[in-house]
């Protein structure tokens, strides 16, 4: 996990990344030290060479103190400056040292981490597995109910299809109605002008009624008048027969009176005395 670290190069190791972040002391550098101890040192802390025109004296950037640039060769990764610094050979060793465990560390806990993802990630693959599983009930589910929409979908369509065949039909017998009442309308047409002309007569027949009508009265008039003249006519009747026999009775008497004077003439000439009956009959 963790790359070879390659000391002293110029810059710091890709794998420091991490060291970066790291707690300065953890690599032997105190950020709150002194930086000036290195004036108080008159001879290298290593190599006790006294420094003076032809040894000069170097600060190291890990603990500050003097040293010369024999012992002073190496230039590291500085996690406070963050590039490569003077190192003394002591601060050197250290570094190395600590880095080297806290790289062990560093792996051990990065191990762990792994672990700890990809435990983490099996758990999240198991979970997208389990899900996926899910997600395959729901989408046979789903697919069970889009089996049955296709089937609704087909069902509908027969119905569709037996409808619009019954909606044909229909319309086939409509046109055949259609004809049908053309033929109604003609038919009724002719009846109208036939109830027409029967109503003509009805009207017809209704003034000849009148007409009867007042015949029938002028006849009751006439049959009154004739009642009358009837009536009229029995009393004429009765008086002509009242007369006739006046008539007749007058005949007789005539008669009687001819018979009467042929009588008295003939008993004249029997008897002239008897005269004076003549003058009674005058
Ligand atoms: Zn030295
Ligand atoms: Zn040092």
């Amino acid at each position: 996990m963790v790359e070879s670290i390659s000391f002293g190069s110029a810059n710091p190791p890709n794998s420091l990344t991490h060291a970066q972040n790291i707690n300065p002391l953890l690599i032997g550098v105190d950020p709150n030290a002194d930086k000036d101890l290195y004036l108080q040192d008159t001879a290298c802390i290593i190599c006790k060479s006294e420094f003076g025109i032809t040894k000069r004296k170097y600060r190291c950037k890990f603990c500050w103190r003097g040293v010369c640039s024999k012992c002073s060769e190496q230039k590291t990764y500085h996690p406070i400056f963050n590039i490569a610094k003077r190192i003394c050979d002591d601060c050197f060793k250290i570094y190395v040292h600590r880095l080297s465990t806290v790289s062990v560390e560093y792996e051990v806990s990065r191990s762990k981490q792994v672990i700890e993802e990809l435990q983490y990630y099996i758990t999240n693959v198991i979970e997208e597995k389990k899900r996926d599983v899910t997600m395959v009930e729901v989408l046979k589910g789903k697919y069970q109910l889009i089996e049955k929409e296709i089937q609704n979908i087909k069902n509908q369509y027969d119905n569709r299809t037996k409808l619009r065949e019954a909606v044909e039909e229909k319309l086939k017998e409509n046109t055949r109605i259609e004809k049908e009442l053309g033929v109604l309308e003609i038919e009724n047409r002719f009846r109208r002008r036939k109830s027409r002309i029967v109503e003509d007569r009805v009207n017809w027949i209704r003034k000849l009624d009148d007409k009867l009508g007042n015949v029938i009265k002028d006849k009751i008039l006439l049959s009154k008048e004739a009642m009358k003249l009837e009536a009229t006519i029995k009393k004429s009747t009765q008086k002509r027969k009242e007369i006739e026999e006046n008539y007749i009775n007058l005949e007789m008497l005539r008669n009687q009176k001819e018979n009467l004077k042929k009588q008295l003439e003939n008993s004249q000439r029997e008897t002239p005395k008897k005269s004076c009956l003549e003058c009674i009959i005058q």
